[in-house]
């Protein structure tokens, strides 16, 4: 803690800077382990009906949206409106539907809005009496035109660039950007909030753009400069302060510009700058703080309302850095995420698998679950992106009892489903109580560490995609985690550091520390060769582990070798690069790493055998099939049931008699293995051959999905 202010500090911030603003500074704690012990329990305790796993179908738009957008057709009133009469709801009830999100602010205006409203409240009240939950919708801009005649204070809410201007919502200039760390703005949502739960009586939020704009449109308000200065006081002592900046006077700092008219600044390819990586932090912390403000506000409201929301989730892209979305912060406040990426799982004719399972697992090893679209208007684009079966198919097996969106209202998917697909959601709601309370059994760890991931994306973010994409093919049991995972490593046998290259040392300690009880670790290229800060280290950080300096390829060492020994209890292995198949993008700050490179590394041989050694070759389960089959394991431990859940991605070419080979715990036998699929009605008993713990079965047939259920009981 610093106690010592120098003079410039008391004058910038000791007391004048809250008081002209007239607003208090949040509070940025640092991401904490999502441990249920120590939250909340009011807030951290999930509403019951989450049990009954989701199907959704969306409106998300109001009429009045519509019609000013300027694109419907001449008939989009009546369309609007004919889906929210009693025979609408009963079809979704039909279909399976047990959730619909409806409009409730996009942002013209209460009053502007006022029928959408009236609509959502007495769809509401329908959908209740067939037993259907109802979620609404609320957007982060606002229409000028509408919005500030009614909320006269809104014009100082707005998102400002570095020249005080507006940001609009692309195209739709008629659309400002509301700042998120504005106390009016809070202040108007929690309006919005309390509307929903006690007039419209939803069950849920949706808030859409859960997200910063990317650089360079900053925003640049007076609260986001203050709350900037307040975080960076916060996060730091004097002492800090002047090894990070070389000075601890913050009174003149200031959002970093973008030099908008000429040049623009450059963009980098890794961050260094020390300023504008904390403001790239801040950014997410601030609306991490938001998004707990406002789950706590809810569940103050009613603890049975849950919270989603829509952050552009696409875990290829350096989404921290370029929209400020940390989701070990965020996920720690909500239910839900949603993602829109459009990386709907096919196989390319190219050969590459692209699937949306990161963000699945993400989310999941989070405890949270995600929200996808899955199925719109046959007539739709989005259909040529490989086959839906799968789409759903993957939401069984990787999320978390949530199919995800799959009909609505005219923009979405119908009331409708394909026969082939209602047999997906028919085989969902059958086995709902096999996928809730259930989690993923996770062999293998992969690091999205902040620093390496968010300030080094074309080194760290690429390695570390293409190493999920081996994980995944070559089918571990693996699982996505964060910084705040290292805390407790424990539960996996082997950690994964694909040119991870900024590490703190308390982390390096975490990680050595697993390894000296016998845990696995494998590592590329520059893993650990810088602090937190992206400074170099005087020495590699795991050099004594590994017995060699990792400075990889481009590092000090010369001629860094793949290495492999054994360290405490454990086992290590380090592999020199993630050799791309496909040339990736130039290096930059705001990285797109699209699925357009996902094809296996060349050296996947080499990085997955390095693995299975690390491992000793003791994974819980291992399937003998092609790299277009993947395989998901999770386990009910209420129940003593594991479920292994098996996606072939090339539809055309169901596979037969494939070998699993499972290792279950110690002084546990299998009672009953079954296997289920939406593809083919009936239940087949699987003959369960070798000794504990070590046991095999052979799935006869996956035409696109297979479910097997494997009951265990003590010996
Ligand atoms: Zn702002």
């Amino acid at each position: 803690m610093s106690t010592r202010r120098s003079f410039f500090k008391q004058v910038a911030v000791g007391a004048t800077a809250w008081r002209t603003l007239d607003f208090s500074p949040p509070s940025f704690a640092a991401p904490a382990p999502a441990d249920p012990a120590s939250a909340d329990p009011s807030v951290e305790r999930r509403p019951a009906w989450l049990g009954d796993g989701i199907v959704a179908a969306g409106y998300l738009e109001p009429l009045e949206f519509y019609v000013r957008r300027g694109d419907a057709p001449g008939d989009v009133s009546q369309r609007w409106k004919e889906d929210f009469n009693d025979a609408a709801v009963q079809r979704y009830k039909e279909m399976g539907v047990n959730l619909v999100v409806m409009p409730l602010h996009k942002g013209m205006g209460l009053k502007t809005e006022s029928s959408s409203i009236d609509a959502a409240r007495k769809f509401t009240e329908i959908a209740h009496r067939h037993g259907i939950k109802v979620a609404g919708y609320v957007g982060s801009s606002m229409f000028y035109e509408t919005f500030y005649a009614e909320e006269p204070d809104a014009p100082g809410w707005e998102q400002v660039d570095e020249r005080g201007r507006p940001m609009y919502y692309g195209d739709q200039t008629f659309r400002h950007a509301a700042c998120r760390n504005n106390p009016g703005y809070r202040a108007f949502l929690r309006k919005v909030l309390q509307l929903g739960v006690t007039e419209v009586k939803l069950d849920m939020f949706h808030f859409d753009q859960l997200q910063w704009w990317p650089e360079p449109l900053s925003c640049h308000c007076k609260y986001c400069q203050e709350s900037f200065r307040a975080y960076l006081r916060q996060n730091y002592t004097d002492d800090q302060l002047t090894q990070r900046f070389g000075f601890s006077y913050l009174g003149g700092i200031r959002v970093p510009d973008f030099n908008l008219d000429s040049p623009p600044v450059r963009s980098p390819s890794e961050l260094k700058d020390p300023l504008r990586q904390d403001w790239a932090r801040f950014r997410c912390a601030s609306l991490a703080d938001w998004w707990r403000e406002t789950h706590e506000y809810i569940r103050k409201l009613n603890p049975e309302v849950a919270l989603l929301g829509n952050p552009t989730l696409a875990p290829a892209n350096n989404c921290g850095f370029i929209y400020g979305i940390d989701l070990q912060q965020l996920l720690q406040h909500s239910e839900f995420v949603w993602s829109e990426e459009g990386n709907q799982a096919r196989w390319t004719a190219d050969g590459r698998l692209v699937s949306m399972i990161r963000s699945y697992k993400a989310a999941r090893s989070l405890g949270k679950s995600l929200f996808v679209t899955q199925w719109l208007l046959p007539n739709h684009a989005y259909h040529a992106e490989g086959p839906p079966r799968l789409r759903l198919a993957e939401a069984i097996a990787y999320n978390h009892a949530n199919i995800g969106v799959v009909g609505g209202g005219w923009e979405l998917g119908g009331h409708d489903l394909p026969l082939e697909l209602q047999k997906y959601v028919d085989f969902f709601r059958r086995h709902n109580k096999d996928l809730v309370g259930t989690t993923p059994i996770i062999d293998v760890a992969i690091l999205r560490s902040f620093a390496s991931i968010e300030f080094n994306p074309a080194k760290s973010l690429v390695s570390t995609v293409l190493m999920e994409q081996i994980l995944l093919q070559c089918k571990f049991p693996f699982g996505l985690i964060f910084d705040t995972h290292l805390q407790d490593l424990s539960k996996y046998k082997v950690l994964v550091l694909a040119n991870q290259d900024a590490l703190s040392d308390e982390q390096l300690n975490q990680i050595r520390r697993f390894v000296e009880e016998g845990g696995g670790l494998v590592a590329t290229e520059a893993t650990a060769t810088l602090t937190e800060w992206r400074k170099k280290r005087d020495k590699p950080g795991l050099a004594d582990i590994f017995g060699i300096a990792l400075d990889g390829p481009q590092g000090g060492e010369k001629n860094p070798k793949p290495a492999r020994r054994e360290f405490g209890k454990g086992r290590v292995a380090y592999v020199t690069q993630v050799v791309p198949e496909i040339e990736p993008p130039p290096a930059t700050m705001s990285y797109y790493f699209s699925n357009q490179y996902w094809k296996l590394p060349k050296n996947y041989e080499e990085l997955s055998e390095a693995v299975r050694w690390a491992a000793r070759r003791e994974f819980c389960a291992q399937v003998d099939a092609p790299l277009w089959v993947t395989m998901e394991l999770t386990e009910q431990k209420d129940t003593n049931t594991w479920f292994l859940h098996l996606l072939n991605f090339k539809e055309e070419q169901p596979l037969t008699d494939m070998r699993v080979q499972i290792r279950i715990p110690a002084g546990m036998r299998v009672r009953e293995a079954v296997l289920e699929s939406p593809d083919e009605s009936g239940r087949r008993t699987l003959s369960i051959e070798g000794r504990e713990p070590a046991l095999s079965f052979m799935v006869p047939k996956l035409d696109v999905y297979d479910f097997v259920s494997l009951r265990l009981e003590r010996n």
